[in-house]
């Protein structure tokens, strides 16, 4: 099974596409965990992608699908995969898309999480990562057992540089503008399911669940 997650940053991609990944065991695959932990190694890529992060932009399209392509070509996806953050442009989509064509293949579902800009600045400013494992929490929503520390592997928790007010406020405006045209892509394409997101987040599993079966 070939899923996309799309949605606004911080509408809840990652907090149900790591749900999907457990209960389907399909590898879950952010490309904004790729480029942070590239950064935090110190590569090339880490320091070319940090440039952009930080801004609230995106990184190029050719860094973004190399990174992508390689990754999905990998023994673990042959049962598919569930990409969250990827793609985010038309351009990127149609790379995936003419790459899975090319294997006889296709995305099986793009599932929209569809939480208003209002609710946004408030997931991302509570929105804390574990500098270890990846792993997210909400400080109001879904909060750590103990405050600042991650339940499943004991490291610190950190707000994102790039989840700050005043970058999140140009994240959500390079997303209207770049990623939010993918939903009539993928609609046209007959694969796209939207979730109501601005519930509990066992219930948008819920909704999910019920898609994907
Ligand atoms: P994305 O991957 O789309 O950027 P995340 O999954 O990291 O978003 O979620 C953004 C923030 O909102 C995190 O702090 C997360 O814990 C919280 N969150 C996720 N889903 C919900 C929900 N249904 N209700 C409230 N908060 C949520
Ligand atoms: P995320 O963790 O998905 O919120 O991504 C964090 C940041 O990484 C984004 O704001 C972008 O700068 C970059 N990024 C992640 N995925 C992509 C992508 N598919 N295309 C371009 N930039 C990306």
């Amino acid at each position: 099974m070939k899923i996309i997650m799309l949605g606004a940053p911080g509408a809840g991609k990652g907090t149900q596409a790591k749900m999907i990944a457990d209960k389907y065991s399909i590898p879950h695959i952010s490309t904004g965990d790729i480029f942070r932990a590239n950064i935090k190694n110190g590569t090339e890529l880490g320091m070319e992608a940090k440039k952009y992060m930080d801004q609230g932009q995106l990184v190029p399209d050719e860094l973004t699908v190399r990174i992508l392509l390689d990754r999905v070509a990998k023994d673990d996806c042959k049962n598919g995969y569930v990409l969250d953050g990827f793609p985010r442009t038309i351009p990127q989509a149609e790379v995936l898309d003419s790459e899975l064509t090319k294997l006889g293949d296709k995305i099986d579902f793009a599932i929209n999480v569809d939480v208003p800009d209002e609710n946004i600045v408030n997931r991302m400013s509570g929105r804390r990562a574990c500098v270890t494992c990846g792993a997210t929490y909400h400080i109001v929503h879904i909060p750590p057992k103990n405050a600042g520390v991650c339940d499943k592997c004991g490291s610190e928790l950190i707000l994102r540089d790039d989840d700050k007010p005043e970058t999140v406020l140009k994240r959500l405006s390079v997303y209207h503008e770049q990623t939010q045209p993918l939903i009539e892509f993928y609609d046209k394409k007959g694969v796209l399911k939207n979730v109501d997101g601005t519930v509990d987040s066992a219930e948008v599993f819920d909704q999910i669940t019920g898609i994907l079966g």
